[in-house]
């Protein structure tokens, strides 16, 4: 993470509020952007090979372009399909290791761990969040406090039940006060977080903020600049959206995230509830 990158995403994020109520011009001073011309570009990660359907946005047109440089694809995953009861023991063994863990500090405050649940048979979607909370860490359950109730109605308006689903985080145990997991934290837990990838085999994964996308895709690019867009991880169709705790402090984005779930249905084929509609 750059500090860079930091600030551009911030200068994104405060245009895109400035849309939102309804602001269309917005004055920079050009020095400025003679000084932004010259910031080095982080690597986005690359489109998949097979990159679903596009559907036409809602929004309006980006405010903004950006170069993409050229993005390198990390290999497909060629891990074979294992047997259901297989995959169970291969989880608890997953989750039995991350909950000895104590590579980082973060292992010290923590009450649970917090390894992720749902369904691990290739279901159509896994939703990957940032770190556990005070009510995850209390019950050693993902998305479970104010957000998880968010992210459930999110589930349910897609057509789903949370058990039809798997949900993840990229740190398996809670940062102090909430706070973001520091890259070297999130770094020490995301082998687990792969490795539950390669036995799950999700159709599609859903990131849920800003922390999920730079852990996962290992990119600088923040979720404003990556949300809605298709990208892909080890061959998984990946779809980066904002996390639901963001979209319980800033309700306009829900519009957005909810585009981002429907071109989700439309690639695997599932119509948009009526209910939703
Ligand atoms: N926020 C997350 O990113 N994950 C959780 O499990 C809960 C809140």
């Amino acid at each position: 993470m750059s500090e860079w990158t930091d600030i551009i995403d911030e200068v994104i994020d405060h245009v895109t509020l400035l849309k939102e109520l309804g602001e269309r011009t917005v004055e920079i001073d050009p020095a400025v952007m003679r000084s932004l011309s010259t910031v080095p570009r982080a690597p986005i990660p690359a489109q998949p090979a097979a990159a679903p359907p596009s559907a036409p946005r809602a929004a309006a047109a980006p405010a903004f372009t950006f170069e993409k440089p050229p993005a390198e694809v990390p290999p497909i995953a060629t891990a074979p399909s294992l047997s259901p009861e297989a995959r169970r023991q291969a989880l608890a063994d997953i989750a039995a290791r991350a909950d000895a863990c104590s590579a980082c500090p973060l292992r010290e405050k923590r009450t649970k761990n917090v390894p992720g649940q749902g369904n691990p048979d290739s279901p159509d979607v896994m939703f990957i969040g940032e770190a556990p909370g005070y009510d995850e860490d209390q019950q050693g359950i993902a998305f479970i406090g104010a957000a998880g109730q968010l992210l459930t109605k999110m589930i349910a308006a897609m057509g789903y039940t949370r058990d039809e689903v798997f949900i993840a985080n990229i740190c398996k145990c809670r940062p102090p006060g909430n706070r973001t997991p520091f890259p070297e934290e999130m770094q020490k837990c995301l082998p687990f977080l792969r490795e539950q990838i390669a036995v799950i085999k999700p159709k599609v994964i859903v990131l849920l903020g800003g922390t999920a996308i730079k852990g996962l895709l290992d990119t600088q690019a923040g979720v404003t600049r990556l949300q809605g867009q298709w990208t892909s991880y080890e061959g998984i169709p990946v779809m980066p959206t904002f996390h639901p705790s963001y979209l319980l402090r800033f309700p306009p984005a829900k519009r957005d995230a909810w585009h981002a779930l429907k071109r989700v249905l439309a690639h695997l084929g599932r119509p948009v509830p009526e209910t939703s509609k």
